[in-house]
């Protein structure tokens, strides 16, 4: 049982001065008298654990120091995913979407079987690449989602744009058409990677989330809020840490220096694109890092660029990493909130993100699925807030 001072419900709402009761893996009750209580955060700002709906946690650096990229299969690689699955748990992100690599499926399939301590993840296993004609026919592309799931994967990833700047669409209306519609066929949900034009495409073709969208016109944004379709935008720790690890990341063709150079405005652009998405009404924002190699375990870093320079108000930021991504996700009736019945995935946080976000770094209490992977109060709290044991 916890005691806090202050819950936020991950649903907009906040509750003082309750208990929430935890039975097995569950929420139990929320009840102000219940007792006895094994961990007291009152104090602490206790939420549902986060959900990051666009991660690559297998992606490390080599041992050269290198980017070594993700889907590496020798012993650095495999514990390097194991330790970026770790560092996101203790940063307080108890579920991730992982969008791109086959090798997740076995660190996914460890952690859900408590073999390895890591969040819940789900992943899309390998991608879909659009490659124009090259991507293949209708039913080449349903053949491949139909593959993915019979692989494991929870989700499908399509590529169906070039990058931030520059390139058009790599796959045509009808391919796109073919992919996300087979997916939702096979009770998939299919997120696809879109810049300009490929994300009204992408809403079109009844995708469930277009990541980045960076380039969306207007109407192209109130097109999704009317599809429902969700979008997931980054506002600054991607491009923070490519800039961060330049020296580890720069191998030209595909991180160059003029690459490198632009990416500063870059995260201005972005942040403005934010900015805009946020003021389309019934717009679905969701919270996705892209978290790749230097990233893992500063998930929340991209909560401080939302609110901070991104104009997204505090307590949206933490619903679109709660309720918001666990509707993404078709998972509400398990996670995202604090509620009885749902996974007991909580953590708490010295300070309030509703009064200063940058309180989202001081994750001091994680607890996934009912089990307490971290509990390490800052000091400075009361020392009644700490547990009698
Ligand atoms: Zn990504």
């Amino acid at each position: 049982m916890i005691a806090a001072s202050q819950v936020l419900d991950g649903k907009g709402g906040v509750l003082h001065d309750t208990r929430i009761v935890i039975d097995g893996s569950k929420i139990a009750a929320i009840d102000p008298k219940a007792g006895p209580v094994d961990y007291d955060l009152r104090s602490l700002t206790v939420l549902p654990g986060w959900i990051d709906a666009h991660v690559h946690i297998t992606w490390s650096f080599g041992p050269d120091g290198k980017n070594a990229g993700e889907g590496g299969t020798t012993p650095e690689a495999t514990y390097a995913a194991a330790s970026n699955a770790w560092l996101t748990l203790m940063a307080g992100f108890t579920t991730v979407q992982d969008v791109g690599s086959a090798a997740t499926i076995p660190l996914r399939d460890a952690i859900a079987q408590g073999r390895l301590p890591g969040p819940r993840i789900l992943t899309s296993g390998g991608s879909i690449f659009g490659r124009g004609e090259q991507t293949g026919t209708a039913d080449e592309i349903r053949a491949f989602v139909r593959k993915q799931k019979a692989a494991g994967a929870d989700l499908i990833k399509i590529y169906a744009s070039g990058g931030m700047t520059r390139g058009t669409m790599t796959m045509s209306q009808e391919q796109l058409n073919a992919a996300c519609d087979e997916a939702n066929k096979q009770g998939l949900r299919s997120l696809v990677h879109a810049y300009r034009d490929a994300v009204r495409a992408a809403t079109l073709a009844g995708c469930t989330e277009v990541e980045h969208g960076l380039g969306a016109s207007e109407e192209d944004l109130k097109l999704m809020a009317q599809r429902g379709t969700y979008i997931d935008p980054q506002a600054g720790l991607l491009l923070e840490t490519y800039l961060q690890y330049k020296d580890r990341y720069l191998a030209p063709p595909y991180y160059t220096e003029e690459g490198f150079a632009a990416m500063k405005g870059l995260i201005q652009t972005h942040q403005d694109f934010l900015r805009r998405a946020r003021l389309i009404p019934g717009l679905k924002i969701v919270y996705g890092t892209d978290a790749v190699a230097g990233s893992h375990g500063r998930n929340a870093e991209d909560f401080i660029h939302r609110v901070r320079d991104g104009g997204v108000r505090p307590m949206d930021a933490m619903v679109s990493a709660n309720l918001l991504g666990a509707q993404a996700l078709g998972m509400a009736d398990q996670i995202g909130s604090i509620a009885p019945g749902l996974e007991a995935d909580i953590i708490a946080i010295a300070g309030d993100p509703l009064k200063d976000i940058t309180g989202v770094r001081r994750v001091v209490f994680v607890m996934r699925g009912g089990v307490v992977y971290k509990y390490a109060p800052p000091v400075g709290i009361p020392a009644d807030s700490v547990p009698q044991l």
